[in-house]
C-alpha cells in the first residue's frame, strides 16, 4: 500500500531521518516506536507531504508521491491525525466527524444541486457515517457539544473519527493514546481494529508498549532518524538496541 524507500529528511544541521525504509500492507497496523526527538513524526509528515523529503521516494500503490502537496496527498486516501489534536474547537462532535467526510463529497454534483433528492440522499449517507462512528467511538452523547468544551481524551476520540470518516486506504495516527484513560484507549483500540478489519493500512505512534501490543502486525523502533528494530513486540522488548535507546534518553 506505502511503501517508503532511502527517505532522508534533513533540516538545517540535523538528520531526522536518516534512510528509512518502510512497508505498509493493507489490513495491518505497523507500530512506531523510539525516544523523543527519533523521527516518527517526521516520518508521517513526509508520507502526509507536509514535509518534502531531502532524498528516497515514497510510493503509494506504486505511485511516487513523495513532494507532492499535502492536500493532494488527503485527496488520495491517506489521512493522517497530529500529535497535538486539531479539531476545530467551536464545532460540535458531529460537525467536526462530518468534515472529515469531505474527501467522499462528489463536488460537483452535490454543488450543482444542493436541494435536489440526489443531494439530499448523499448528504444522508454521510450523516448515517458519521452517526455509526460516532458509536464506535462512544461518543454519541458528545455529539452536539462544542469539541474545545469536552475533556483531552474525547477530543482525541473525535479526531480519529474524523479521520476515520474520511474512508483512508492509508491511516496514520500520532500518539493517539497519549493522555487517554483506560476506558478511552480501549474505545481508541476498537476503532483502529475496525479501519484495520476494513482492509485500511495503519502506523501507529505510541509509546504504551501495552497498547501497542494489542494491535500491531510489526513494530519499527526508531532511533536518532535510523531503524533500530524490525519485527514482533517480544523480540523488540528484549532488543538491547531499543532497551539502550530508551534507556538513554527517556526520563
Ligand atoms: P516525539 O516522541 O517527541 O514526538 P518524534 O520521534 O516524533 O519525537 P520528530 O518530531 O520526528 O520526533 O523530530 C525528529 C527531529 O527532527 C527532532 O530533533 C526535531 O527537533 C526535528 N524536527 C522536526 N521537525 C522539524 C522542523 N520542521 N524543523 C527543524 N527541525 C525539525
Ligand atoms: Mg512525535
Amino acid at each position: 500500500l506505502v511503501d517508503v524507500q532511502g527517505v532522508v529528511m534533513e533540516f538545517t544541521g540535523l538528520r531526522a531521518l536518516d534512510d528509512v525504509s518502510l512497508k505498509v500492507l493493507p489490513g495491518t497496523i505497523t507500530g512506531l516506536v523510539g525516544p523523543n526527538g527519533s523521527g516518527k513524526s517526521t516520518l508521517i509528515n513526509v508520507i502526509s507531504g507536509i514535509y518534502k523529503p531531502t532524498a528516497g521516494t515514497v510510493r503509494f500503490k506504486g505511485q511516487a508521491i513523495n513532494g507532492w502537496p499535502a492536500h493532494k496527498v488527503a485527496c488520495l486516501g491517506i489521512t493522517r491525525t497530529f500529535q497535538d489534536p486539531r479539531n476545530v474547537p467551536s464545532f460540535t462532535v458531529r460537525e467536526n466527524i462530518l468534515m472529515g467526510a469531505h474527501r467522499l463529497y462528489k463536488h460537483g454534483a452535490f454543488a450543482a444541486s444542493i436541494n435536489s433528492p440526489a443531494a439530499s440522499r448523499e448528504e444522508g449517507q454521510f450523516l448515517g457515517r458519521v452517526d455509526a462512528l460516532m458509536k464506535e467511538a462512544d461518543l454519541i452523547r458528545h455529539a452536539d457539544e462544542a469539541v474545545g468544551n469536552l475533556p483531552y481524551g474525547i477530543q482525541r476520540l473525535a479526531e480519529v473519527a474524523r479521520a476515520l470518516a474520511s474512508d483512508p486506504e492509508l491511516l496514520l495516527l500520532d500518539e493517539p493514546a497519549a493522555g487517554l484513560s483506560e476506558s478511552e484507549s480501549e474505545r481508541l483500540g476498537a476503532l483502529i481494529r475496525l479501519a484495520r478489519d476494513h482492509g485500511v493500512g495503519v502506523i501507529l505512534i505510541d509509546h504504551h508498549m501495552d497498547f501497542l501490543e494489542e494491535l500491531v502486525d510489526e513494530v519499527v523502533a526508531f532511533d536518532a532518524g535510523r531503524e533500530i528494530y524490525r519485527g514482533d513486540m517480544e523480540g523488540m522488548r528484549a532488543d538491547r538496541a531499543v532497551v539502550e535507546a530508551y534507556l538513554g534518553k527517556e526520563e
